[in-house]
C-alpha cells in the first residue's frame, strides 16, 4: 500500500469525531491494506511501531526532528522552530515547510507503508556512535520523498503525538467490520488480544484464518492483559453472590506478570511495560522455579526485614527506576506475592477454573523460595469467615481480600465479579479513583508561585472511546508534587482540546493523555457541568467527584486503565445501597 493512501485515512479518521466514521473509515482502510501490511498498519494507527511490551520507542525528540526537517526542506531550524511556534505542532509544520520547500529533489519515488515502517524501525533502533545524525538523515530522507500530507504524519509519529483519537475498541471493532460488516467478531477478536496484548499479530492472523483467532493461546513472553476485580461493599454482599469462594490477601504493591521459559525471564508491569531490568531480586527468585515453562502473576512488595513489615505503595514504586537499580534492590528488597497461574508447559491455564489454577500454582513454586511466596488465602464457607479473614488482613496491615469464584476461569482484560475487591474504607465510596489527567489551571494566590492551581481529569469510557471529565482536583497537593507536576505537564501542553476528551470545560492548559492519578473523594454526584456518563442531552447531568483530593501518580497505569465509566456508574448506584 502507498503511504500517501494511509495518509489520507488518516486526515479522514483525524476529521471526524463520530465513533461510528471512524470505525467504518479503519474497516475501509484494512480492506485496502495488502495482506502482509496489516500488522504494520494496525500498529501506525496505535502510534507505535510494535506492542509496547517489546520495549522500542521511537524516542526522537523534537531539537532532531526540526534539525531533519531543515535539512529536507532547506529552511534554516530557526524558521522551523518560528513555524513549530505558531502552529503548535510539528505535523503541521513538516506539512508547511514541505509544500513550499526550497530545494527540488529531481527524483522521489513514492513511499510505501513497508518503506516508511522500515524506516521508523532503524531510526528506532539504531544506537552508539554517529546514530544522532544517521537518525537525522533517515528522517530527512523521509521527508524528502513525502507529500505535504505524509509529513504531517511521518513528523507527529515520529514524536510520538500521532493523535487520531482511535483506541484499541474503536480498531478492534473495525477489523471485526473489515472481515464481516458488522461488530460480531468484536468478542474473539478482543478475548485473542486480551491473551497477547499484541493487536498487530490479532489482525495478521484474522486476515490469515478466522480459525487461528477462535483458538487462541496464550504463549510466553506475550503477556496477558490483566484480570481486574468489581466492587461489593460487604463480606454478606461477596458471599452472597460468590458462595463458597477463595478469599485472597490484597496486597497493595505493583502488579507483576511473571514469564520464564528455560533460563530466559521477563517481567511485566500492571500496564504491559517490559521492567524485568528493574528488578533483579525477582528475577533470582523466579530463576529457581523449576519449571521449564511458566506465567504467573503476583504482587510485587517492598519489605521491611527490620520492622517485619511491607512498606506502602509509594515505597514499593520507588523501586520503579531506571538509575541506582543496585542500591535500592538493597534499601527496598522486595517479595512478590505469586496470586494467579496462567500457563505452565504448554498448557493453557486461563481456561481452567480457579480452584486448580491454585492448586498448580501451589504445587509449582517451591516453599524455600525467599523472593517468591504463595499469597496467603482462604476458601471460606460463610460471610462470617470472609469478613473474618478481612479483619484479619486489616490487622497486618494489608489493604483489604480480594474474593475468587472458584469456578471461574482467568478473565484477561475485563473487570468482571469473579473477583471483587473489599477493601480497608476508603470513607463512605470504599474505594479510590484512578483519573486521567487532561488539562491543568495557572496558580492564583498562595499558589501564584507554582504558577499551579490544579487538574482537570477524566475518567475512560470504553464504550465510546472516549475521556469524560469527571473532577476538577485542586487539593491533596504537596509543594514538590505541584513543582513536579507543574513541571511534567508543561512538557506535554497542546493548543486544542484533545480529540478523545469530552468535555464542556475549558482548562486553562489542555495536555496530551498521558498521566493518571489516585485521587480520593467524599462521594459521587450528579453535576451540569461533567460529561461522566452523559447522554447527548445537553441538559442531562453527568457525574461528579465531591472534594476530590490528589493521593499519588499512577506510573504504573495508562490512560486506558484509569476507572471506567461503567465503574462510577455502579459506585454510584453502591453509595445510594
Ligand atoms: P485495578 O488494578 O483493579 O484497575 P487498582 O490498580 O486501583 O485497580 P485495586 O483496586 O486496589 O487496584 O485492586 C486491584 C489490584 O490489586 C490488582 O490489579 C492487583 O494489582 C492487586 N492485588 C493485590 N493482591 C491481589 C490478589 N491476591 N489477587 C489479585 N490482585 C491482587
Amino acid at each position: 500500500m502507498k503511504f500517501s493512501e494511509l495518509a489520507v485515512y488518516f486526515e479522514k479518521i483525524e476529521s471526524t469525531t463520530s465513533r461510528l466514521e471512524m470505525t467504518q473509515y479503519l474497516a475501509e482502510l484494512f480492506s485496502k491494506t495488502d495482506r502482509e501490511e496489516i500488522d504494520k498498519v494496525v500498529y501506525l494507527c496505535q502510534g507505535q511501531l510494535v506492542p509496547s511490551f517489546k520495549g522500542i520507542d521511537l524516542g526522537v525528540g523534537e531539537g532532531l526532528l526540526i534539525r531533519a526537517i531543515s535539512h529536507a526542506t532547506g529552511y534554516d531550524t530557526t524558521t522551523v522552530e518560528k513555524v513549530y511556534t505558531k502552529t503548535g505542532d510539528l505535523g503541521l509544520t513538516a506539512e508547511e515547510l514541505v509544500k513550499k520547500k526550497k530545494q527540488i529533489t529531481l527524483y522521489t519515488k513514492e513511499l510505501t507503508v513497508t518503506q516508511v515502517y522500515d524506516r521508523f524501525y532503524k531510526i528506532a533502533t539504531i544506537s552508539g556512535k554517529g546514530s544522532i545524525d544517521l537518525k537525522i538523515k533517515y528522517m530527512a530522507e523521509l521527508f524528502t520523498s513525502a507529500s505535504p500530507l505524509e509529513a504531517r504524519y511521518i513528523a507527529r509519529f515520529l514524536t510520538g503525538r500521532l493523535r487520531l483519537g482511535i483506541g484499541d475498541p474503536t480498531i478492534i471493532d473495525a477489523l471485526s467490520t473489515y472481515k464481516t460488516g458488522s461488530k460480531e467478531l468484536r468478542e474473539v477478536i478482543e478475548r485473542a488480544f486480551n491473551l497477547c496484548s499484541d493487536l498487530g499479530l490479532v489482525a495478521r492472523l484474522l486476515v490469515e484464518d478466522i480459525k487461528k483467532i477462535e483458538r487462541f493461546k496464550p504463549t510466553v513472553f506475550s503477556p496477558i492483559r490483566p484480570a481486574l476485580a468489581e466492587r461489593l461493599p460487604s463480606a454478606e454482599a461477596i458471599f452472597e453472590r460468590l458462595g463458597e469462594c477463595l478469599v485472597d490477601s490484597k496486597y497493595d504493591g505493583m502488579r507483576c506478570q511473571v514469564h520464564k521459559k528455560g533460563e530466559k525471564i521477563e517481567l511485566y508491569s500492571r500496564n504491559l511495560e517490559r521492567i524485568t531490568h528493574m528488578f533483579p531480586d525477582i528475577v533470582e527468585g523466579v530463576k529457581k522455579i523449576p519449571q521449564e515453562e511458566i506465567i504467573f502473576e503476583g504482587e510485587m512488595l517492598a519489605y521491611d526485614e527490620k520492622h517485619r513489615r511491607y512498606y506502602s505503595f509509594q515505597e514499593t514504586m520507588r523501586r520503579k527506576r531506571k538509575y541506582e537499580i543496585k542500591k535500592m534492590e538493597e534499601v527496598l528488597p522486595l517479595r512478590l506475592f505469586a496470586f494467579d497461574l496462567l500457563y505452565l508447559n504448554g498448557t493453557d491455564y486461563t481456561v481452567k477454573p480457579m480452584k486448580e489454577r491454585r492448586k498448580t500454582l501451589e504445587k509449582v513454586i517451591p516453599k524455600d523460595n525467599d523472593r517468591i511466596k504463595v499469597s496467603n488465602c482462604i476458601i471460606a464457607k460463610s460471610a462470617k469467615e470472609i469478613q473474618d479473614f478481612f479483619n484479619e488482613c486489616i490487622n497486618q496491615h494489608l489493604e483489604g481480600i480480594i474474593a475468587k469464584d472458584l469456578n471461574a476461569p482467568y478473565i484477561a482484560g475485563a473487570r468482571k465479579f469473579a473477583w471483587i475487591k473489599l477493601k480497608k474504607s476508603y470513607g463512605k465510596l470504599g474505594d479510590t479513583f484512578d483519573v486521567v489527567i487532561i488539562g491543568y489551571y495557572h496558580g492564583k494566590g498562595h499558589r501564584a508561585k507554582y504558577d499551579f492551581g490544579g487538574l482537570l481529569t477524566a475518567v475512560y469510557n470504553p464504550e465510546r472511546d472516549v475521556y469524560e471529565t469527571i473532577a476538577k482536583v485542586g487539593s491533596g497537593f504537596s509543594e514538590d508534587m505541584m513543582k513536579q507536576l507543574k513541571e511534567m505537564l508543561d512538557k506535554i501542553k497542546v493548543k486544542h482540546k484533545p480529540k478523545e476528551v469530552d468535555s464542556r470545560i475549558e482548562p486553562d492548559y489542555w495536555v496530551e493523555l498521558k498521566y493518571v492519578i489516585t485521587v480520593s473523594a467524599d462521594e459521587i454526584t450528579l453535576s451540569p457541568v461533567h460529561t461522566c456518563g452523559h447522554t447527548d442531552n445537553p441538559e442531562d447531568k453527568g457525574f461528579a467527584l465531591r472534594f476530590p483530593r490528589m493521593i499519588q501518580l499512577r506510573t504504573d497505569k495508562n490512560p486506558e486503565d484509569a476507572t471506567t465509566t461503567k465503574e462510577i456508574k455502579e459506585m454510584f448506584e453502591l453509595q445510594r445501597g
